[in-house]
């Protein structure tokens, strides 16, 4: 008999830190749910170190999953049959044996309320056939399972062991007929921990069972460095970022090793859109350089569906959020809108989303050929866009 996740009190809830608390966020793959938090598996590197929740190792509840779904659905930034969610991928581990219920539940009554958005779920953990068939049940929700596997060994790093995400993509990957798409989410890729030509080949291979595949390297931040250092990890990087690393000669090894894969993608979105054969609801298309691994039909796809707004229609999306009142747009070209004005990125996933187009911050420039990622590992001087 599984338990379900202990609720915490309003007393605990207000001694947590600002951002724990915060339920509904919004992240750039998608609005993000996260009514549970607390995780005993201890990557290294998980975001929960950035928000001072890394000590909580036991899932707890914020509220109940009906009053999740009505915070989520009734969130200023949730659009219904638009907004992609990201259900439990910030502070839990969704397929926990204490947290699978409460997944599930989530996605029986957003299914229920007929919602087409996208959902993502990203998981490491051991699936089974109950859950296949539950998951075969959606009507309505585009489900992906995202599966995150990067092949490390050192238990320092990762004590949860590799293969068992493995296992479950291949398990749920395997029945013919389905209504839920399988990502292969092979990150974190480090140079010198799991980027030998056998860690490489091995993802190669499994990304023969995944609808789609997408690479990625580490968020490396500051607090997530100190923890490294406190435990004497081998630090991979000399610096801390705010995007993910991923070396050039890193990414070009991926791409030779992958070569003449019809679903390898660089961007979460493009691999959930095309796994759904839909365009990237992040309008990557515009970042030309991004799409030269893209299969032909994709490309049409998403070609078909970009469109490049107005200014006047980005403040008219932008009018519903009292946060960007203070918006402008300094510029729009074919690979995205570029606004000041905003404090915090949240707003700018919102037009991001509802355009189908990248919208930048002026502030954080994205620099020609590595797109959302950090300098660290490329040689020449960036260029900006
Ligand atoms: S065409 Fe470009 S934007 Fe569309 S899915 Fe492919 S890589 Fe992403």
């Amino acid at each position: 008999m599984i338990r379900p996740v202990p609720l915490l009190s309003q007393d605990q809830i207000d001694r947590l830190p600002i951002r724990a608390r915060e339920v509904v966020e919004y992240r750039k793959s998608g609005l993000s749910l996260n009514h549970i938090q607390g995780c005993p598996l201890g990557c290294a590197y998980c975001i929960r170190h950035t928000y001072g929740l890394w000590d909580q190792n036991l899932p707890r509840a914020l509220m109940t999953d009906a009053d999740a779904v009505e915070h989520l659905v009734g969130h200023r930034y949730f659009q219904p049959h638009l907004t992609p969610i990201q259900l439990l991928n910030r502070a839990t581990e969704p397929f926990l044996p204490t947290v699978r219920p409460h997944t599930l539940a989530v996605l029986d009554d957003l299914d229920g309320r007929g919602l087409t958005n996208h959902i993502l779920i990203i998981t490491r953990h051991q699936l089974n056939d109950d859950d296949i068939d539950r998951l075969n049940r959606m009507r309505h929700l585009k489900v992906t399972l995202l599966f995150t596997y990067s092949g490390i060994t050192d238990q320092r790093v990762e004590p949860y062991p590799s293969h068992v995400a493995a296992d479950s993509l291949k398990l749920t990957s395997a029945p013919r007929q389905r209504r839920y798409r399988t990502v292969l989410y092979w990150r974190p890729l480090v140079p010198g921990l799991n980027d030998t030509a056998e860690h490489l080949a091995a993802a190669r291979e499994l990304s023969l069972h995944a609808d789609a595949t997408v690479f990625t390297g580490l968020f490396y931040r500051d607090q997530i460095a100190d923890y490294y250092r406190a435990n004497g990890i081998p630090e991979p990087y000399d610096d801390t970022a705010r995007r993910k690393i991923v070396p050039e000669t890193l990414e070009q090894r991926v791409l030779d090793t992958f070569a003449g894969s019809p679903s390898l993608f660089r961007k979460t979105s493009c691999a959930v859109s095309y796994a759904h054969g839909l365009p990237d609801y992040n309008g990557h298309y515009g970042i030309r350089e991004l799409c030269d691994i893209c299969p032909v039909r994709q490309l049409d796809l998403c070609a078909g569906a970009h469109r490049v707004p107005t200014a006047t229609q980005v403040h008219h999306i932008a009018r519903v959020l009292p946060e960007a009142a203070a918006l402008e747009v300094v510029g729009i070209t074919r690979r995205a809108a570029v606004v000041t004005g905003l404090d915090v990125e949240q707003p700018r996933y919102f037009l991001q989303h509802a355009l189908g187009f990248q919208i930048h911050d002026d502030r954080h420039p994205h620099h020609e050929y590595r797109h959302g990622r950090a300098d660290i590992g490329w040689k020449d001087t960036p260029r900006d866009e």
